[in-house]
């Protein structure tokens, strides 16, 4: 990858940190723009493949257009998503186009391709997923009132800590459990302002991780889900891999790199609160992803689609919802990764119980992510 193109990539990590997590008003056309005409000049990976669709200037302006529609004033979720719809379908449209440009069937047979992974594989390990989880995530939907239109808020009510944990202590525990330092190179940013959790680089030697206050479960595996980021990115950059990884690697190696986390640092009663909410988010990440597989195949009946595979785990009121499920600017087509992610990190859990020397193994796990936890590839 040349210095050229990292740079470009860097400028742009910038600009979402500016937009997503100041929340200043700065367009991201320029930045994608650059990058999609520098990806033609680059050699073929992944991650310029990858670009080349996703950078495209029309995909990133109606990207755009979803991304505005969302930060406006609206009466309800149902105008969100109808306001939302003729955008996701020119997006769709648009994406099958510029993927059978780059060779493959569609979008989705696009995408899994990069990372190596088939459809009929991916739908195997989402099943797996959903069944694994699901009986308790149902339990939990019941127990905790969750409800499709406030899910996320809702997950956030789950176990509530007594008293807030402290980020940087939790970072510490981390850099003592691995033995590395990533506080010379790592920034933290704790706010209730924004979005969830967001990790990126500004440089090989900048990275910048959002979270909020760690009140709950969910928010203390969130920030260790982008510490597990932040450690890809600072280990990676060390080992001289100067090439960027694919967002749905990225997305399925923090996903592991977290759970070795959880088993160890955490204490005693938080891998109980944190397994609760992992088995309704987990459930609910699968459902969403064999949703969207579902969509590519029958974008006719997308409503049936989206209330068949939600209506599993929560009641749907509106099936015009489903614009909303999977069409976040921030995870065009990802979902998918994250359930697999946990698929995968039952076998890594296994394999770090009985290793010896737990900090070499996860290093070695966010230096070189692709040789571990792909379907396929052995621990
Ligand atoms: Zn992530």
């Amino acid at each position: 990858m040349s210095a050229a193109f990292k740079a470009a990539q860097y400028a742009h990590h910038k600009q979402e940190w500016a937009r997503y997590i100041e929340e200043r008003d700065v367009s991201l056309a320029e930045t994608e723009r650059d990058l999609y005409d520098k990806a033609h000049e680059e050699e073929d990976s992944p991650f310029v493949r990858y670009t080349r669709i996703e950078r495209h200037p029309e995909v990133s302006a109606l990207k755009d257009k979803l991304d505005t529609l969302e930060g406006l004033p609206k009466d309800s979720l149902l105008t969100l998503a109808r306001a939302m719809r003729p955008v996701v379908e020119k997006l769709m449209q648009l994406r099958t186009h510029l993927s059978q440009r780059e060779g493959a069937d569609d979008y989705p047979d696009f995408i899994l391709a990069l990372s190596g992974i088939n459809e009929g594989t991916a739908r195997e390990l989402l099943e797996d997923v959903k069944v694994t989880h699901i009986d308790d995530a149902l339990d939990i939907v019941r127990e905790e009132n969750i409800a499709w239109e406030s899910y996320f808020d809702d997950l956030r009510r789950i176990e509530p800590f007594d008293e807030a944990l402290d980020a940087e202590d939790v970072l510490r525990k981390v850099e003592n459990a691995l033995k590395t330092d990533l506080a010379s190179r790592l920034t933290l940013h704790i706010s209730s302002a924004g979005i969830a959790g967001f990790a990126r680089t500004f440089s090989d030697a900048s990275v910048h991780v959002h979270a909020r206050p760690l009140e709950n479960p969910a928010a203390l595996k969130t920030f260790l889900h982008e510490l597990s980021h932040a450690l890809l990115y600072i280990e990676r950059a060390s080992d001289s891999q100067d090439d960027f990884l694919i967002p749905q690697i990225d997305e399925m190696a923090a996903t592991v790199i977290e759970h070795c986390l959880i088993q160890i640092i955490c204490t005693q009663t938080e891998p109980d609160a944190i397994e609760k909410v992992n088995a309704l988010e987990y459930s609910r990440l699968a459902l969403s992803a064999l949703f969207e597989l579902d969509l590519w195949d029958r974008v006719s009946a997308p409503e049936a689609a989206f209330a068949g595979r939600y209506g599993e785990l929560m009641p749907i009121e509106h099936p015009d919802y489903w614009t909303l499920d999977s069409f976040r600017s921030l995870d065009p087509f990802m979902v998918q990764y994250y359930a697999i992610g946990r698929r995968q990190a039952f076998d890594v859990l296994k394999t770090l119980e009985d290793v010896t020397d737990k900090s070499a193994f996860v290093l070695k796990l966010a230096r070189t992510p692709e040789t571990t936890i792909l379907p396929g590839v052995n621990a």
